[in-house]
């Protein structure tokens, strides 16, 4: 019916929902990560359509990074949207390059190098057909450690494509989630580490891109991100943590869950 806004606690009984709002109304700043990767794209977040925002945030890549190229190929699943938004904003047509296991768990979860190597191998396989001798556009969300991208590329230049441009459908991910999801710390963020041509150079691509923080803003809504009140936390990609992480003193960075009552 909606969703419950921050601080809202909605209680169900016998006579229908009632609000409660015991902490008093906070602003909402949604993490914006769940419109380019995490949420089910047949969700609607926030009265957003997800498939729709992405094809919107592939638009703005096409927009700001334009390469030529004979097709675009989605890495998938989650690549897909923005890849057919990238491919219609272009011009340039849409193929599906790469061929997705569907019973292969996400890797940048899993726990050590060696099994999300074998997790890319196991997950993807790239088409020859329709990539050989082919300058390919890859779509992906997000590149995190590049364990998974330098895999992806490998398979793809493989199968014979003749260039390989990655762009990628947000910003680069320079800082960790502490608000539960299983980032990595930041020495292990590959944009942390390096600037765009290293890690082109790094995963092994002829040109990277990724889209401008200003731009996922539009793909939202926005003319641009407004720093003094953004409406996500994008704090992955900025470093503006919505609610300040703490050193517990064991070089451990965590969110106090006091700190989130008293903000309540
Ligand atoms: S830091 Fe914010 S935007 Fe990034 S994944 Fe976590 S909650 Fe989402």
């Amino acid at each position: 019916m909606r969703d419950i806004e921050p601080g809202e606690i909605v209680v169900i009984g016998a006579g229908g929902p009632r609000s409660l709002l015991p902490f008093g109304q906070v602003k909402s700043r949604f993490c914006v990560f769940e419109h380019i990767y995490f949420a089910r794209p047949d969700s609607m977040v926030e009265r957003i359509s997800v498939y729709e925002a992405r094809k919107r945030i592939g638009r703005e890549l096409a927009r700001e990074s334009h390469v030529d190229a004979d097709i675009v190929v989605p890495v998938p699943d989650s690549g897909v949207p923005a890849a057919l938004g990238y491919s219609q904003e272009s011009g340039i047509p849409f193929e599906f390059g790469i061929i997705r296991n569907h019973y292969v768990g996400r890797t940048f979860i899993e726990p050590t190098d060696q099994i999300r190597h074998l997790g890319v191998r196991l997950k993807h396989n790239a088409s020859r057909a329709n990539l050989a001798g082919k300058r390919v556009i890859l779509v992906d969300d997000s590149i995190v450690r590049g364990t998974t991208s330098i895999k992806i590329v490998e398979m793809v230049r493989r199968a014979g494509a003749r260039e390989v441009h990655m762009r990628i459908s947000s910003p680069p991910t320079s800082y960790p989630c502490y608000y539960g999801i299983a980032t990595p710390e930041r020495d292990q963020l590959l944009a942390a580490r390096y600037d765009v041509a290293a890690m082109a150079a790094y995963i092994g691509v002829d040109s990277l891109a990724f889209l401008t923080i200003d731009g996922l803003y539009r793909a939202m809504g926005e003319p641009r991100r407004n720093p003094a009140a953004p409406r996500f936390c994008d704090a992955c990609f900025t470093g503006d943590y919505p609610i300040p992480p703490v050193d517990a003193g064991d070089g451990k960075v965590s969110v106090q869950l006091s700190l989130l009552a008293e903000l309540a």
